[in-house]
């Protein structure tokens, strides 16, 4: 489905909730005609049956027993609406039935592509324009890790199970005495590979199921200590 064909389902056509919006990127559409009996024609059926039996479906008029009464009207329903109690027919009405701005706009409604200027004025895609300049939390949290990353010289690892962080600064700082070489001072990995069990034993280094919560308790406890003592965080 295209951009113009959802932008053309609008919105739930029960909770008026627009695409995006929705609980779940699922949903469904629900194509709604009416139809009237022809009593009449259903008469005729009948009394044509009754007398020669099956053979009337073969031999009788082949008319159509029922009409359709107006346009059929396609319908987005979100999952969530899906599995509740729905009235087909409020359902129909509230979404604008025969509100069609002209009779072939339903037939041609999937298979049109609506003027530039249409698209943008419609509510759906406006909302679509916002959610792409909202970041999203992944990206807020991508954002935090890179500024922590620079305010304390973070280096991070992803481990088999878990992240791990460690403050380059305050390893510099706690193994002064060691004679640390230069890409030991600059570079995790080098740091890692000659005191990775000092460091650890000391706790100097913090865990996380993800990048950002092995960082976020890494800051908290250097923080913290920086709020006590007025040292660390410091080497700079
Ligand atoms: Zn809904």
């Amino acid at each position: 489905m295209k951009q113009y064909q959802l932008t053309n389902l609008g919105a739930c056509c029960r909770c008026h909730k627009k695409l995006a919006q929705t609980a779940s990127p699922m949903f469904f559409t629900l194509k709604v005609e009416r139809w009237m009996l022809d009593i009449m024609a259903v008469q005729r059926q009948i009394g044509l049956e009754m007398q020669i039996g099956p053979l009337a479906g073969v031999m009788g008029p082949d008319e159509d027993l029922a009409e359709k009464i107006g346009e059929s009207k396609t319908m987005m329903i979100c999952i969530e609406c899906c599995c509740r109690d729905v009235v087909i027919a409020a359902l129909a009405e509230g979404s604008g039935w025969g509100e069609q701005p002209s009779p072939a706009s339903e037939r041609t409604a999937m298979n049109t592509t609506p003027t530039s200027t249409s698209l943008a004025a419609t509510p759906l895609f406006a909302f679509m324009v916002d959610v792409r300049k909202t970041p999203s939390l992944a990206a807020k949290r991508r954002q935090q890790v890179a500024e922590w990353k620079g305010l304390f010289r973070i280096f991070t690892h992803k481990g088999p199970d878990d992240w791990m962080a460690l403050s380059m600064d305050e390893c510099c700082w706690k193994l002064e005495g060691y004679g640390l070489t230069k890409e030991e001072q600059t570079d995790g990995v080098m740091l890692m590979a000659g005191y990775c069990r000092l460091i650890d034993e000391a706790g100097l280094i913090h865990y996380g199921e993800t990048e950002h919560e092995a960082c976020e308790s890494l800051v908290a406890r250097l923080t913290e200590a920086n709020d006590q003592t007025q040292q660390l965080g410091g080497g700079k």
